[in-house]
Formats: structure tokens, C-alpha cells, sequence
């Protein structure tokens, strides 16, 4: 049995009118994410920490951008992809922690259910993920409200 960590990031632009999804979930905005899939860059994030901790790449490797059977897919759907992955080499996931950093619209409302949504997508108890939202105090691209950003960590057990 050994230990792994992975780390992961993301960061996508924000779009006037377009659909914002976060942590798998729709949240009220009158800006979405702009990507090749939804644009969910927590979810990106978590999977990249994922791929990083089971030595399998990176999202990029696994779903190109290039790839049209990835046009506007939801990443809740990449996530479970890797998730079969992870569960194929026998990997248990431990504990993922995270980090959601936008300046607008305020999130806080919105992690009870996310955590909800992605500690079902992980297959981990509720308590074994943390979801923190923070702001950029109005530094930068995410301080201008043209992006959002996200860091991600995971902790599994090879079996
Ligand atoms: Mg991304």
C-alpha cells in the first residue's frame, strides 16, 4: 500500500452570457466560463490532481481540445471518466481539497451543494472534501471578473 498525492490548477475566462459551471453544478451569473467542454475549471482542477496522484497525465492527454466528442460535454462526465480509471488500477481516493478563486458572483451559498455533487462524482464522504472560495482582492484577470480560477489537491491509496 503506498501514498500519493496530486496537485492541479486551472483558470478559464469569463463570458458574458454564457451558462457558469462550477464544482459540477449551475450557478446564477450573468458570465460563464468559456472552454471547449463547460468550462469547469474546479472540476478540471480536481481531475488534473486525480491524473497527477495516479501518475496518468494530465487532462489535456486525456481529453484534447481538439476532440470533438468533448465539445461542450459537461466535466461532471470527464470526471466520472477518470473515476473508472481510478477505480480500474485499484486507486481509493482519501481526501481532495480545493480552492475556487473568483471575484464575483459570491459562491458561499453554493458549496453545500457542490460538495454534495463532487463528493458523489469522488465517491468520498462529504468530510473528506473541502471546497474554499476566496477572492483575488480585485487583483488581475479573476480581480477584473475575467476569469476564474481553481487549485485542487488529492490524497489517494494504491491498493
Ligand atoms: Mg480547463
Amino acid at each position: 500500500m503506498s501514498l500519493k498525492s496530486g496537485l492541479g490548477y486551472d483558470i478559464h475566462r469569463l463570458k458574458e452570457g454564457k451558462k457558469l459551471y462550477l464544482g459540477g453544478i449551475q450557478i446564477l451569473s450573468s458570465k460563464g466560463l468559456v472552454g471547449h467542454s463547460d468550462g469547469d475549471c474546479l472540476i478540471h482542477a480536481i481531475i488534473d490532481a486525480l491524473l497527477g496522484a495516479a501518475g496518468e497525465g494530465d487532462i489535456g492527454q486525456w481529453f484534447p481540445p481538439t476532440d470533438p466528442r468533448y465539445k461542450d460535454v459537461r466535466s461532471s462526465q470527464l470526471l466520472k471518466e477518470v473515476m473508472r480509471r481510478i477505480e480500474e488500477r485499484g486507486i481509493e481516493i482519501l481526501h481532495v481539497d480545493t480552492i475556487i478563486i473568483t471575484e464575483k458572483p459570491k459562491l458561499f451559498s453554493y458549496i453545500p451543494r457542490m460538495k454534495e455533487t463532487l463528493a458523489s462524482l469522488l465517491q468520498i464522504r462529504p468530510e473528506d472534501l473541502g471546497i474554499k472560495a476566496k477572492t483575488n482582492e480585485g487583483l488581475g484577470a479573476v480581480g477584473r471578473e475575467e476569469a476564474v480560477a481553481a487549485w485542487a489537491t488529492a490524497l489517494v491509496r494504491q491498493k
